[in-house]
């Protein structure tokens, strides 16, 4: 079995203390990596439904050989499994009188992404698919896709208004600037991947032609996202130069 590692004392605190205030009902994980996973056996031993997209159950039921980590994920135990699953088409939860939405993503970070929205509070979860100041993670482990990104992205956009929080899965919420931003980044990295393949350049060829010199003061070095980004695009190459802005 799978050691997670230990939740800090002060998260496990305050778990408990909601718990024994009110009765936890559903968790939504975004995707399968464990960061967004981990609760899963103390809410379902909670009584609480774990809901996701089928294929972060798949990923979670399966070993996983992360290769850019040098990591392999053992399988999970049941009681570790979403147990409420969904292939397609928006999903909603009761949730305070209205209702939170969650919607699959396609190929993006992982292939089993969700966003998370909370109508009334105007705020999305978007967990790793936005990374205001690193370059993203491009999962080349779980079917990853640049261009599936910058989708997922444009629909996160297309959410939101001028208030609305989006919640990245590491650092402060951003806003929808944030998010088209680095739309126009995956947008324009992807294009010049594409631009490579059909050049039959080589992935030094593309390297020596910068192709996120504008974006590095924003997101620092783009060593593995460049990587990742190449490698996953090749399953990709027929629709590479047709990706939608
Ligand atoms: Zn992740």
């Amino acid at each position: 079995m799978a050691v997670r590692p230990p939740m800090p004392r002060s998260c496990r605190n305050c778990w408990l203390r909601i718990f024994r205030k009110h009765r936890l009902r559903a968790v939504i994980n975004t995707h399968w990596h464990w960061a967004q996973s981990g609760f899963n056996a103390a809410a379902r031993k909670a009584g609480a439904d774990v809901l996701a997209h089928e294929y972060t159950k798949l990923w979670l039921s399966t070993e996983v050989n992360s290769r850019w980590e040098g990591r392999v994920y053992k399988p999970q135990p049941a009681a570790s499994l979403p147990n409420k699953t969904f292939y397609s088409g928006p999903q909603s939860l009761p949730f305070g009188g209205g209702a939170v939405e969650y919607v699959h993503l396609g190929q993006a970070h992982t292939d089993g992404d969700v966003y998370v929205r909370f109508p009334e509070e105007n705020i999305i979860v978007a967990a790793d698919i936005v990374s205001p100041t690193k370059y993203p993670i491009v999962d080349s482990a779980s079917n990853g896709w640049l261009g599936g990104m910058q989708g997922a992205l444009r629909t996160i956009a297309a959410r939101c208004d001028a208030n609305t929080k989006v919640i990245p899965a590491v650092g402060a919420p951003v806003g929808v600037d944030a998010v088209k931003s680095q739309q126009d980044m995956c947008y324009s990295v992807v294009s010049r991947i594409g631009e490579n393949y059909y050049k039959g350049g080589t992935f030094d060829e593309l390297l020596a032609s910068k192709p996120t010199k504008e974006f590095d003061s924003r997101y620092g070095d783009p060593a593995l996202f460049l990587k990742q980004s190449y490698e996953t695009a090749w399953y990709h190459v027929n629709e590479i130069r047709r990706v939608a802005r």
